[in-house]
Formats: structure tokens, sequence, C-alpha cells
């Protein structure tokens, strides 16, 4: 058993910090939080003084990459280096994730199953993974990896990453069913074009038709997966919400279609913004592409207020990946600097993040029952959340009851054997 005492907890509920709590860990899971140093526990516990730190739930990333490392096309098409080292520099990514505190990641296309087996193995440490391998989407759509001519890579795809092209109305369900085969935990399509999508095929441009979607929602509800949907603004969009996906990535023309946003909190439709890569694509070498992420700017803000008005719950997300692995928790600041209350914005990143996922039963707040996925932080992060960036304020990472990382000052560290 383990027991931190004394910390500030901020539980993922959205409830205000409370001081002084005192959270017992046993068998992977939390089993009692309490104000003060109320609680037993054995004799052989090891006890871990969190006095003057924060504790917060595992944080978790719902839209991720962590499979990609770059955007340009030799490093998407995995041209520029053999696949081992290109698959140990995916391990590389999946441990310093979870050193930094995200218990959790939903990877939105590029990761294969492989790697989830290889943490539940304890081949290489990394968070709990929600995989949906690839990107549905029609002809020409963003998950096509061929030329606007048709031209595909010369290097074979991962063969442990199905094909997400959908041809016609007929391939929806074979496709779904396909991914759903290859190990993954949710559907993740696109109904629209992005920021970083061709030049022709950008945020206003759909992808699908609304029969199409609904039989994508269908099926994919149908084998008990979710459906996370890149949708940016236009009819795209709209037909998203109207199919009654589970969760909206970027969303940035919200904004334009207010009825959209409170279908999706009649519906219970997540929105995931997506804000730290507006910044990497509005520095862009690209024109069509710096253009597209200064004009979306002040609506993807927007989109966001007017869905927190309207009562839409949020999930954070970094879509890192493409510009590189910066700290997941630079997405917590954007939603701060987009005007959330830091309050909220740490619910995105736990509480709200694991309904997002389907996963609230187990993760995403620091209950007892719960597993004990849970940070401690040198500071206080409603504050600042700024220094859940910072690695070396990140004292403590336990995921599933296990010290995934351990930054605490040794004087501060384990003394066992006291009781209370
Ligand atoms: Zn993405």
């Amino acid at each position: 058993m383990l027991v931190l005492r004394g910390g500030t907890l901020i539980d993922g509920t959205g409830a205000g910090p409370v001081a002084g709590v005192t959270i017992v860990v046993g068998d992977g899971r939390i089993a009692a939080v309490a104000r003060g140093a109320a609680g037993e526990w054995p004799q052989d516990a090891e006890i871990i003084d969190v006095s003057g730190l924060t504790v917060l739930p595992g944080l978790v990333d719902c839209h991720d990459h962590l499979a990609m490392h770059g955007y340009d096309l030799a490093r998407r098409w995995g041209l520029d280096e053999p696949q081992s080292t290109r698959t140990l520099r995916t391990a590389k990514v999946l441990q310093e994730t979870l050193a930094a505190g995200y218990t959790a990641v939903r990877d939105a296309a590029g990761l294969d199953a492989g790697f989830k087996r290889a943490i539940e193995e304890g081949l290489i440490a990394g968070p709990r993974l929600v995989l949906s391998l690839v990107i549905v989407s029609p002809v020409g759509g963003i998950g096509d990896r061929a030329s606007p001519s048709g031209f595909a890579c010369c290097v074979p795809n991962d063969p442990l990453l199905p094909d997400g092209v959908v041809n016609s109305f007929a391939d929806i369900r074979p496709v779904v069913r396909r991914i759903v085969r290859a190990g993954a935990d949710v559907i993740k399509c696109a109904t629209t074009g992005g920021a970083s999508s061709r030049d022709g095929h950008g945020p206003f441009d759909g992808a699908f038709a609304l029969d199409e979607i609904q039989a994508l929602v269908e099926e994919a509800h149908a084998l008990d997966r979710r459906v996370m949907c890149h949708a940016l603004g236009g009819r795209g969009l709209r037909s998203a919400v109207e199919a009654g996906v589970d969760s909206i990535e970027h969303g940035c023309y919200l904004d334009q279609a207010p009825e959209l946003l409170d279908r999706m909190a009649e519906c219970g439709i997540f929105f995931v913004p997506t804000f730290a890569v507006y910044d990497y694509h509005r520095k862009s070498a690209f024109p069509h592409i710096r253009e597209r992420a200064r004009d979306l700017e002040e609506h993807h803000a927007a989109s966001l207020s007017r869905a927190l008005a309207a009562g839409v719950k949020i999930a954070a997300g970094t879509d890192a990946g493409g510009h590189g692995h910066p700290p997941n928790a630079i997405e917590i600041a954007c939603l701060v600097r987009a005007g959330m209350a830091p309050l909220s914005a740490l619910r995105a990143a736990t509480g709200w993040a694991a309904e997002c996922l389907g996963r609230e039963r187990e993760i995403g707040t620091v209950e007892k029952g719960k597993l004990a996925d849970l940070v401690v932080v040198k500071g206080d992060p409603l504050a600042d959340v700024g220094i859940l960036q910072d690695r070396d304020r990140i004292a403590l990472v336990l995921k599933g009851g296990v010290i995934a990382a351990n930054r605490m000052a040794p004087a501060a560290a384990a003394s066992a054997g006291s009781r209370r």
C-alpha cells in the first residue's frame, strides 16, 4: 500500500482544491480519499509526504499522434529512416509522455496496436492507450495517402494499419469492421479538410455525404466503438454533428453554427479543440496552411467560449506529432489563453477527458475505487497552468498505483512503517 499524505487535491470533477488530503492506494486503485490524516493503513504501507504539493488525477490527452514525427512527406511516408528507428523513437515518446504526467492518451491515427500490447506486457513504459489506428475518409480525404493524381507512396503502408480509405457507400461498414479487427478502440473519421491538408481540401471542404457518415456511426456503435470526427467547419461539420458522432475534433468554426453547439450539448457530443497545433501551423512554410491557421484563430477561441456557454463538455487534445512532441500540457495552457478558467481547463484534461474516452468509471478523477492514476505537482497549477509543462515540477506520477516517475526530493520520499 502507498499513502500520499498532506497534499492539496484537485480531483478532476470540477470541484475546487482541497488542502491537507490523504490518498490511500492499494491493489492499483484508490482505496480512500480523506481530508486530514484520517484513515487506516497497514504497518508496512509506504508513506509519501506530499504536503505543499498539488495532487491531480493522471492527465489525459484526447487527440495525439504519438507515432508521427513531422509533417514533411518523407517523414509521413516513413522514407527517411529505418522502421526500427522510427518504432524506437515512438517508444521514447510514449515513455516521456507518461513521465510528464499523462497516464492516458487517445491516439488519433498512426499508432498501431503493437505499442499498446508492448505497454501492457511491460516491454516499454507508456500511458493507457485508446487507439484509432487510421483515419476513415473518402478518396481525396485527409486519410488518403496518395498524391492528387492518385500516385500512392512506393513504400507499403504498415501492414498493422488497415486502409481507412472509403471508395463507395458499400465500403463504409467493411472499412469500420477491418479497423476494429486490427485493434481499434475508437473510430476516427474526417468530414472536412484541415489546416495542413492539401491545397483545395481545406476547413470548409466537405468529405462524405450525410448518409455515409450516418452509416459509419451506426456501424461503429454496433461494434461498441465511439466515433471521433475531424471536422472544422461548413457542411462537413454539420453532417458530423447530425450523424451523431461522439466527439468533434478541432471544431474551429462551431461559432458559425451555434445551433450545432446546442445539439452537441443535448446529445452529449464532446468538443475537442486543438489550439497548440494551429500555433505551429501559423508559422508554416506553406502559404495555404499559414492562411488557414490564421483565419481560424479567432473562430476557434469563440467556438470554445460558445461551447462552454451552451453546456458542451470540452476535452483537451494537442494534435501533436506533426509538430513534434512538446509537453502535452501545452494544450491546457492554450485553453486558458483562449478564455477557459484554469479549473475547467484542468477538468478538460482529466474528468471530462475520461468521459470523452468512455473511461470515466476507471480514470479521470481522484475517487475511491478508481484506478490510481495520479500526478503530484510542485506548485499550484490553478495559479499557473504553465507549470504542468515543466518536467521538473512533475514530482510523482502513478499509473495504476505503480510509480512511473519520481522526482520527489529524497528527504520527502518514502518512510515505511509509520502509522498515521
Ligand atoms: Zn489529428
